[in-house]
């Protein structure tokens, strides 16, 4: 298992991971298996969406912010209800196939570490299991 460390440095936001991870399966030397990418947080999530136009990343956390705010009478005296929600709704995993070695990913797709309780320093778990 590869630890990578995600450094983020707003409340909410979307970092780019793809090369990262890229890399921790180039190391294993493994060319035909699985890549799971594992959040160990609750208030931070992982996700596959447009590596193209970072308009959409932005969309992604303003919608998020809309719908669930920060402060909305929630029980959590930690005050950071809405980071939690939005993990859950992200999601802690994701899984992509490897194939000759590279990330099966769609021509406009990318892993996205989703940020909702930063500027922290983060983990992101990658375990590459090899296909016999
Ligand atoms: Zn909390």
């Amino acid at each position: 298992m590869t630890v990578l460390t995600v450094k983020t440095s707003h409340r909410e936001e979307l970092v780019d991971v793809t090369r990262q991870v890229q890399t921790a399966a180039d190391k294993t030397g493994v060319e035909s298996g699985i890549v799971i990418c594992f959040v160990p947080h609750t208030t931070a999530g992982i996700t596959i969406n447009e590596d193209a136009d970072p308009d959409v990343q932005r969309d992604i956390i303003d919608k998020l912010s809309r719908e669930i705010p920060r402060d909305d009478g929630f029980h959590h005296t930690e005050g950071n209800s809405d980071a939690h929600i939005k993990a859950s709704l992200m999601g802690s995993s994701v899984q992509v196939l490897l194939e000759t070695g590279q990330l099966v990913l769609g021509r406009w797709q990318g892993i996205f570490f989703c940020e909702f309780d930063g500027p922290r320093s983060r983990q992101l778990l990658v375990k590459v299991a090899r296909f016999a």
